[in-house]
């Protein structure tokens, strides 16, 4: 029975409470043991040196989860492959990874989600999927819900776009609410964007480019809520809405007020939204491209304010990894997306906790327990014996600059290459498998 003894370290494990030293026994994949140092010692005494792991100075902390990825495997090999993708997510603390649909061919049926989630895939932790919304993500019939949440889904959405339909969103809302598992959508009315490569504001003034309108967001965000609201008053089933990498005030403003009416919504906060605004586009640095765009300073802030005071449920990365060749080109017609699970960790708790003075807990909270519980996944997000040995190491107080250059990603579209990083990833264990190492 293999086992993993993780001494002197300083667990943070917001689901059972533990933030303290103490020593985390592993074995057989689970967490068999969280006890006081020196609790542990007969097995010390008995276990291999190398089935031991000092991490003395270093946080222990539930692995990581990012429930929404873009791994690109089916059909985009060349930016990024499963294996590669989460690698990189180990190197970034992350034990679980959510892969979004728009694969090529779209991840639609069983068949996709299958081969997506094989083990000849290569994944080195834990992969979960969240296949189309609807079929081909054209927005117009939803997917077979019950034979793919069988078959492993966590969820659905169309990401990248929205599910525009009044009709075809209140279908896959009451579909997904049956089956215990929310819808995600990608909250961007299309009818406002077209043409725009980036935020409305001075900067795309400035620039010379078309922009979005933050009303883009709030729109399909207030109306979806409105479905939620009529769903759970007409049908008596409870509808469970997760809004992607929200990025406005105005759209944050209508999910507190949704949740203070009790409404079943979630959302999620990308650290680019948190990190940056539009600014950092300066001259048209197509790194700094993606779809919710960077934002003004007054919604960055809104953002920072929605994550402190709980409005936002989890952060997530939106990994979303492009060739150089394809990001070199002109903005506006340069892909949206960048890099993210390298990034995530050292700018959380450079930003939330050491700008803003979030406690620790909070930030590993947002990044392990509650988004395992966006996706209701069991016995992950936390160190509580008998859950996965999914477990993330890391030095909070290192202080380094990113190198996109040394990524392990086939990709290296970030705007963050050289940005100063606090927290250091030191290990990363995943079903009790170390997979990282630094
Ligand atoms: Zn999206």
């Amino acid at each position: 029975m293999s086992e993993l003894l993780i001494l002197n370290g300083h667990v943070v494990d917001p689901a059972s409470g533990v933030d303290g030293l103490r020593d985390v026994l592993v074995r057989a994949g689970r967490i068999a043991a969280v006890e006081m140092p020196g609790a542990l010692a007969g097995v010390a005494n008995t276990l291999p040196k190398e089935l031991q792991l000092d991490a003395a100075g270093c946080v222990v902390a539930p692995g990581l989860i990012d429930i929404h990825v873009h791994l690109r495997e089916p059909g985009q090999t060349h930016k990024e492959t499963i294996a590669t993708g989460t690698a990189a997510a180990a190197a970034g603390g992350f034990t679980c990874v959510v892969a979004m649909p728009n694969t090529t061919p779209v991840n639609d049926s069983v068949a996709e989600l299958e081969w997506m989630l094989a083990r000849e895939r290569g994944a080195v932790v834990k992969l979960l999927a969240m296949p189309a919304a609807t079929f081909g993500s054209l927005g117009e019939e939803i997917t077979d819900f019950h034979q793919l949440v069988r078959a492993g889904a966590v969820g659905f959405t169309d990401d990248g776009k929205p599910v525009l339909e009044d009709g075809v969103m209140r279908a896959a809302l009451t579909a997904a609410a049956e089956l215990g598992v929310p819808v995600s959508q990608h909250a961007e009315d299309t009818r406002l964007t077209g043409g725009c490569s980036m935020n409305a504001g001075l900067v795309a003034f400035r620039l010379g480019l078309r922009g979005m309108p933050v009303e883009a967001e709030a729109r399909i965000v207030e109306r979806d809520l409105r479905l939620l609201g009529e769903i759970e008053r007409v049908d008596r089933v409870r509808p469970h809405l997760h809004v992607q990498h929200v990025s406005t005030a105005r759209a944050l403003d209508a999910i507190r007020r949704a949740k203070a009416e009790g409404l079943h919504v979630t959302c999620e906060a990308a650290p680019h939204h948190f990190t940056l605004t539009d600014e950092a586009i300066g001259d048209y640095n197509t790194n700094a491209k993606m779809n919710p765009p960077l934002r003004a300073e007054a919604d960055r802030a809104a953002l920072v304010a929605a994550l402190l005071d709980g409005t936002v449920d989890c952060i997530a990365t939106d990994h979303a990894p492009h060739a150089s060749h394809e990001k070199e080109v002109e903005f506006e017609r340069a892909p949206n997306g960048i890099t993210g699970l390298e990034t995530a960790l050292g700018l959380a708790l450079r930003v939330l906790h050491r700008e803003h003075g979030m406690p620790l807990a909070r930030v590993i909270a947002l990044m392990s327990e509650h988004p395992a519980r966006v996706i209701k996944l069991r016995e992950r997000g936390t160190l509580r014996v008998g859950s996965y040995a999914d477990v993330v190491v890391f030095d909070a107080g290192v202080e380094w600059n990113y190198a996109a250059s040394a990524s392990r990603s086939k990709s290296r579209n970030t705007p963050f290459d050289g940005a100063a990083m606090l927290g250091r990833v030191r290990a990363t264990v995943c079903a009790g498998r170390v997979v990282f190492r630094a």
